[in-house]
């Protein structure tokens, strides 16, 4: 009797563990406080994007001042390229959401893989679809003796082309995201900012990337595929090099603080400069912002390069 007693009131206890209706107000309370911290961030972060929004909208003139030509003495100012000083769209992400951001971006460049391959290098693909077929024993299917944009690839032989190469964009996208501060997304036409490091020079380098030509991310992914060198430094020391003429205009009318940097170091703003001195400025900011690079020879592109409007002839010299 006392041990069954003693049992049951074990047994009481664990009930009143289980249902206390104080651990019950708690956890209601925990959940309240999580939302309420959730909503405040959230609130923080709209409040962060408006005052980016104001800081881009703040930047657009200076970029039409600064990135402009002059056509002929005492006439009309245009820009080096259509889309300069127009409107962007921001996004402010968390920073322990911009991991995933990137990663998200860095699919959707994936995705893209083999639509780039197939117009820009065609011949490469087709090597790899030879190599694919000879591991089998096989000849290429003769529907793959001519590559080019309109051949359709089955599942297998888009695997068997690009898998590595997507695997790899996305894990260095993973590997890079911690130090990155932003990026612009080409497919959704947004700049992502990572919310603890706004600043105007970070707004002002994606909004660089935002306004160059398509052209010009072709002929920087050619040079790349190609096997040519610094491609990285030349595409980002030009967005570092442009979007900082736009902020030493745009501080000197602001009363004090610290010039903000518009990214990368003095290695890539070297490459930048060098190009720029190669061709001219004027070619070199249309061939950015107006997608002026022409590569007409296809066996060897990097050769027989045809930069801005006046088809200045140039060999990448990066090898
Ligand atoms: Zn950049």
């Amino acid at each position: 009797m006392r041990e069954r007693l003693h049992m049951e009131r074990e047994f009481q206890i664990l009930l009143r563990e289980f249902d206390n209706p104080q651990d019950a107000k708690k956890a209601a309370a925990a959940k309240a406080a999580a939302a309420k911290a959730a909503a405040q961030a959230k609130a923080a972060r709209a409040k962060e994007l408006a005052a980016a929004q104001k800081l881009a909208k703040e930047l657009q003139p200076f970029f039409k001042q600064v990135l402009s030509r002059q056509i002929k003495t005492g006439g009309a100012k245009i820009t080096y390229g259509p889309a300069i000083g127009g409107k962007v769209t921001l996004a402010v992400v968390a920073d322990g959401d911009f991991e995933k951001a990137s990663e998200a971006e860095a699919k959707r460049l994936a995705a893209q893989l083999q639509k780039k391959a197939l117009k820009f290098t065609p011949d490469v693909v087709q090597r790899k679809l030879i190599a694919f077929y000879k591991a089998q024993g096989e000849s290429l299917p003769s529907r793959l003796s001519v590559v080019d944009e309109k051949t359709r690839l089955t599942p297998d032989e888009d695997a068997a082309v690009f898998s590595i190469a997507r695997m790899l964009t996305i894990a260095l996208a993973k590997k890079e995201a911690a130090d990155v501060d932003g990026f612009y997304s080409p497919s959704t036409k947004t700049i992502s900012l990572r919310e603890s490091s706004i600043t105007a020079g970070v707004i002002a380098h994606e909004m660089t990337h935002a306004y160059a030509h398509p052209n010009w991310s072709d002929f920087i992914y050619l040079m790349q595929v190609r096997g040519m060198k610094e491609t990285d430094k030349l595409n980002e020391g030009m967005t570092s090099r442009l979007s900082g003429l736009v902020i030493d205009a745009w501080f000197a009318k602001q009363s004090g603080g610290t010039m903000p940097s518009t990214g990368y170091g003095p290695d890539y703003i070297a490459i930048a400069d060098d190009f720029i001195k190669d061709i001219g400025q004027e070619a070199a900011f249309t061939a950015f912002f107006g997608g002026f690079v022409d590569f007409t020879d296809n066996d060897k592109p990097e050769d027989f390069l045809l930069i801005g409007r006046a088809k200045k002839k140039w060999k990448w010299k990066w090898r």
